[in-house]
């Protein structure tokens, strides 16, 4: 494999742009995807043209507008290049029109009550800052073109659109901040994500014997397998072979679509991998973080395997996340995150990083939200990810840099040291400038920062719009200050000073995971949201509310429906876990436990026959105790039943979701847990589906 030539070659990119559009469709193509605008519909006829040329030497038949609807996932519609047959022969087409705009029917994405049933009219709108590509699937090869969506309204119906504003809201912000700095050649400013996905891999005919794994993408019933993670052998472990061949696949298939798939490595529990590939402007990357989940799983089923991107699919050990590696850079070269050989003469960077500081304390309950979703909640403060409260990360070198400013002590002299193994053979390093603390949700890492809460399945689209439009709202303050200044560079170290010492409580390095922070956090002040029900009405604060429709991200009515969106999808996701556990406990546990205990019976009998002076005790014991648990087991069941059902006849979707999460949540872990006690008692050939042990260790 030579990877150079397969790079991007499925990706109708800058290069193939500029070999097959005429210069002065290109030039415009660019001005418009650079610096926005409309393209003329001369220009996108011609690029269509160009476009669906490309793509059917790539075997496509078909085109999609791909886009990515309030589901969280994404959404196509194939439509093939064929026209109406003249003389019994068809020619293909895509016309300008058909690139630039889709219309489809919107009423079954969820759009909490934006649009009436009766007005289904949704519009996909070509997004030319995202490349199109060709997807090789089994129904075909598929020109896919990255649109937004919205409704006939014009409210945006995805996770797209806001991302966009968000992104422009920055731009123009950032842009404000560099020119208070001296640069006048900046012409725009761009978040920039790298997003490092982990995943779980399992054996597709042990899944396939899981209801739960099917239904809900995580295991809902389970005892502990005799090893988990304790030995840390897993992790940047040797890769298995199996894995290996579908880790060596993966990346092909991402490379051909222009991703740049990087890093690959063991995680930290058993069958948990991790894929991260090199940052890009934060809309690709969402666009390509979806479409390398959806290749994960594609390429999974090729090798028997299915890839699991729920955020805890096996209780005990680690679940996934998705580090969504963050920063923001200028068209004139350089990274605004960058602190430099000497932060504390870094004016610039002092500013940035304390509004970044005030943003994220500002708007912590909105960060948080937007990681939240059902499979999270599992997750979050399990000490195993950060904990939901948000806190930054800075280390000591920054730290002391900040100390210095908020108290008007002197700055030391550059603390970076170098590090000296000692052995002779071993070159001598230097040192970052400060440790890893991987408790903490906020991370600065070098250059960018890591936020760390959003979910291995989720969208980062959501998280990066919040994180950008709170950071323009900072910049936009800082800006609206400092252009005012008569003394640019007093006013800029008084407004750091100020910054710094109101939002330094955001700032903690100490252990994360630990019951001391969750009480030094709650002494701070600090939000501690620990389930997405609690989450949700973050979006909604009137802060939030005059946030968002300052920088035109989204409106008041948009953001009461996405509200309602969450809360129904929570309430739908935990529905489904507990409908599934009902068919579990009721079709496959307790009939296997009922055959265990009569044969258990039987078999006593027997020897009580046999042998009347036999000792049974064993026997005897083992049938009371399975006897007790299958009672507790068929009791738990008929409550889940009932709360679930009384948990569905409520209409108001706030209430049905707290209902969720008090009534019905408590009652799944009550049916859980005498399950699994049987599980450990009960004969495995009568168990009726594979274990954690044979999902986890036979891969
Ligand atoms: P770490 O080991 O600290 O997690 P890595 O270098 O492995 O850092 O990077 C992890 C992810 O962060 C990768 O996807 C990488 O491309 C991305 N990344 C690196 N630098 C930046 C940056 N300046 N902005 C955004 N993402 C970045
Ligand atoms: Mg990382």
């Amino acid at each position: 494999m030579n990877i150079t030539q397969i790079f991007g070659s499925n990706v109708f990119n800058e290069s193939v742009m500029r070999d097959r559009l005429p210069r002065d469709v290109f030039n415009e193509v660019m001005e418009v995807k650079e610096h926005g605008g409309q393209i003329s519909m001369r220009i996108a006829d011609i690029v269509a043209t160009a476009m669906k040329d490309w793509a059917v030497e790539k075997g496509a038949t078909h085109y999609t507008h791909w886009f990515q609807p309030l589901t969280g996932a994404t959404a196509e519609k194939h439509d093939s290049f064929i026209t109406y047959p003249v003389e019994g022969k068809t020619l293909l087409q895509l016309t300008g029109k058909q690139l630039i705009m889709g219309e489809s029917d919107a009423s079954s994405f969820p759009s909490g009550g934006l649009r009436a049933t009766s007005y289904a009219r949704g519009y996909t709108a070509w997004d030319m800052t995202s490349p199109a590509f060709v997807k090789e699937m089994s129904c075909g090869n598929i020109l896919c073109i990255p649109t937004i969506f919205v409704s006939y309204n014009g409210e945006a119906l995805d996770t797209k659109t806001p991302l966009l504003h968000a992104m422009e809201a920055l731009s123009e912000q950032t842009l404000r901040i560099v020119r208070l700095f001296g640069n006048t050649k900046a012409t725009k400013a761009s978040a920039f994500v790298g997003a490092e996905q982990e995943y779980f891999l399992v054996d597709r005919e042990k899944y396939l014997k899981r209801r739960d794994l099917i239904y809900c993408g995580r295991t809902l019933f389970g005892a502990p397998a005799p090893k988990g993670q304790e030995l840390e052998d897993q992790y940047f472990g040797v890769i298995r072979e199996r894995v290996g061949a579908f880790m060596k696949d993966l990346n092909e298939e991402l490379w051909k679509l222009g991703i740049t798939a990087t890093t690959q490595h063991n995680e930290a529990a058993p069958a948990q991998h991790e894929m991260a590939p090199i940052y890009c402007v934060a809309n690709v990357a969402v666009d390509q973080n979806q479409l390398a989940m959806e290749t994960m799983k594609r390429v999974a089923t090729h090798h028997g395997l299915v890839c699991l991107l729920h955020e805890k699919p096996f209780a005990g050990v680690n679940g996934s996340g998705k580090h969504n590696n963050w920063s923001i850079g200028v068209d004139t070269g350089e990274n605004l995150l960058s602190p430099g050989s000497h932060p504390a003469d870094n004016l610039q960077f002092q500013l940035v990083l304390s509004c970044i500081l005030k943003a994220v304390d500002t708007h912590a309950g909105l960060l948080r939200q937007s990681a939240c979703n059902v499979g999270n909640d599992l997750r979050l403060g399990a000490q195993e990810a950060p904990p939901a409260i948000i806190s930054v990360f800075l280390g000591d070198e920054l730290d002391a840099v900040i100390d210095n400013i908020v108290n008007g002590t002197s700055t030391s002299e550059n603390t970076r040291i170098r590090l000296d193994s000692g052995v002779s053979t071993v070159p001598v390093l230097t040192k970052d400038g400060s440790d890893r603390n991987r408790t903490t949700p906020f991370a600065f890492t070098s250059n960018k920062f890591e936020f760390r809460m959003v979910g291995s399945s989720d969208s980062i689209a959501p998280a990066n719009t919040v994180l950008n439009t709170i950071v323009a709202e900072a910049f936009c303050d800082a800006a609206d200050q400092l252009e005012q200044a008569e003394d640019f560079e007093t006013a800029c170290r008084e407004l750091i000073r100020t910054n710094f010492a109101e939002h330094q409580r955001i700032i903690f390095n100490g252990d994360g995971y630990s019951e001391e922070w969750v009480q030094e956090a709650a002494r701070r002040g600090l939000p501690n949201i620990p389930s997405t029900v609690d989450a949700i009405p973050m979006l909604c604060t009137p802060e939030s509310i005059a946030l968002f429709e300052k920088f035109h991200i989204f409106t008041e009515a948009e953001l009461h429906s996405r509200c309602d969106v969450l809360y129904e999808g929570y309430s739908k996701g935990i529905n489904i876990e507990a409908q599934t556990m009902l068919h579990m406990a009721s079709k496959h546990y307790i009939p296997a436990v009922i055959n265990y205990v009569t044969e258990l019976a039987t078999s006593l009998n027997q020897v009580k026959a046999a042998c009347p002076v036999a000792d049974t005790s064993v026997q005897e014991q083992l049938l009371c105790q399975v006897s007790s648990l299958l009672t507790e087991a068929s009791n738990a069941r008929a409550h889940l039943e009932q709360v679930t059902a009384e948990t569905n006849a409520m209409t108001d979707v706030a209430a049905m979701a707290h209902a969720f999460r008090n009534q019905v949540v408590p009652a799944m872990t009550a049916l859980r847990s005498p399950i699994d006690q049987l599980e450990l008692l009960v004969n495995k050939d009568y168990w009726p589906v594979p274990t954690y042990g044979d999902l986890m260790f036979e891969v």
